[in-house]
């Protein structure tokens, strides 16, 4: 059976260029970037191209780029550096639709006595503004909000919410693993000091990353041991990854109108003709702020998982909230908090797609989904919703808990 990936948010494939640049940094060229040697010089050399390709697709300079081992570590990493070189500091801003990379270690700071803010969003997944500006205080470390949601593909101005930072002298850092490689980024028109990047949501393999890091930004480094990468992030080099990634950033650079044009095509139609065809159905997430390749659609009084496994009969992959959320019946928290109702939430599924996707995939998505809707429909006590109209404040109370 052929495989329809419409999962692009929770990992790509590697771009066949990718792996092609990689495979010889297993094989002949496998010298240390450190060496004195020019066996490794070699390495180091391909390794600071690969650098300038990172820094090209942001608009940065070569030595901003911190490479890593994925989002999560350059997120960890630039938000517990902001505390370490400010420790009178307690506070963090940040939002409550947040990656786990950022929320769950916020969480953890919490317990250790950091003041955690979390700014709320609407209905439409945008960022209160207003709550944001009052929350801004001389004692706030660091304020942390993502590019790009990874489950609605809804952008935050985060631009305008770094100069209301910088105007304050706060240190700004943005998530913007799902929005590198998706949309245009220009870190030299912007006032964000630190950004999170992540090779797998964009053709290059899991397990490598990178930290935007703006020249004068004060900075403690987490990993401390044999002073690679200027001493900001110790480890010897992870080279074949790193190429890889160099690589992808290369090919994203290239690709960014047809995702923009192309991919945003294909999920237009794909959602359009899902809510032609299929009734109760909805988009979440503001529709014109987000990322051209994000579908987030409810099916009201179905599961999600039930969902996702008769797709799965079809060869077709899609997600029901993020790849970490999946497997939980809980609706996920960013949908909670835009204040999706329970029975929206819990039938969502989101459809992310890439450059590989094509119209005969979202064609054959479109003629599989809505007889899947109807007969999960057909076996729900809650539809037709009008023949069930009790119950759902105890199943909201229940989720709430
Ligand atoms: N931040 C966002 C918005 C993500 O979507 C993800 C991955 O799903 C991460 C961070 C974590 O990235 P990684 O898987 O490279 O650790």
């Amino acid at each position: 059976m052929k495989t329809i990936y419409f999962d692009n948010n929770a990992t790509t494939r590697v771009a066949p260029e990718v792996l092609d640049a990689m495979l010889p940094y297993f094989s002949e060229l496998y010298g240390n970037p450190s060496s004195m040697h020019s066996f490794g010089g070699k390495v180091a050399y391909e390794l600071e191209k690969a650098r300038e390709k990172v820094a090209a697709l942001l608009n940065a300079s070569h030595d901003e780029i911190i490479f890593t081992s994925c989002g999560t570590e350059s997120d960890n990493t630039a938000i517990r550096s902001a505390l370490d070189v400010q420790p009178d500091k307690r506070h963090i801003i940040t939002s409550s639709v947040e990656h786990p990379a950022v929320r769950s270690f916020c969480n953890q700071l919490e317990l250790k006595g950091y003041r955690i803010t979390e700014i709320p969003v609407d209905q439409n997944g945008l960022l209160d503004m207003d709550i944001y500006e009052k929350s801004l205080s001389p004692d706030t470390a660091i304020v942390s909000l993502m590019w790009a949601n990874n489950e609605t593909g809804v952008i935050f101005p985060v631009e305008k919410a770094a100069e209301m930072a910088r105007s304050r002298g706060i240190i700004f850092h943005t998530d913007a693993v799902q929005a590198v490689g998706k949309i245009p980024i220009d870190m030299a028109k912007n006032y964000i000091d630190k950004l999170s990047v992540s090779g797998h949501k964009f053709h290059a393999p899991k397990g490598i990353g990178a930290l935007y890091l703006r020249k004068g930004t004060k900075y403690s480094p987490y990993l401390i041991g044999g002073h690679q990468e200027k001493n900001r992030r110790s480890g010897t080099e992870n080279t074949p990854y790193i190429i890889g990634m160099g690589k992808s950033a290369e090919l994203a650079s290239a690709n960014m109108e047809k995702e923009g044009s192309v991919v945003r095509y294909l999920r237009d139609k794909l959602e359009n003709e899902i809510l032609k065809r299929i009734p109760n159905s909805r988009i979440n997430g503001e529709r014109e702020l987000r990322l051209p390749n994000t579908a987030n659609i409810s099916f009201e009084f179905v599961e999600g998982e039930s969902i996702l496994l008769m797709l799965n009969e079809f060869g077709i992959c899609a997600s029901s909230g993020s790849a970490c959320t999946s497997g939980s019946l809980q609706p996920s928290h960013v949908l909670r908090a835009m204040g999706i109702p329970f029975t929206m939430a819990h039938g969502s599924i989101r459809f992310s797609l890439s450059v590989y996707n094509t119209m005969e995939e979202v064609d054959f998505v479109i003629e599989k989904l809505p007889p899947i809707i109807e007969k999960l429909r057909s076996i729900s006590p809650y539809w037709p919703p009008d023949s069930n109209p009790h119950d759902l404040t105890v199943r909201t109370k229940h989720e709430n808990e």
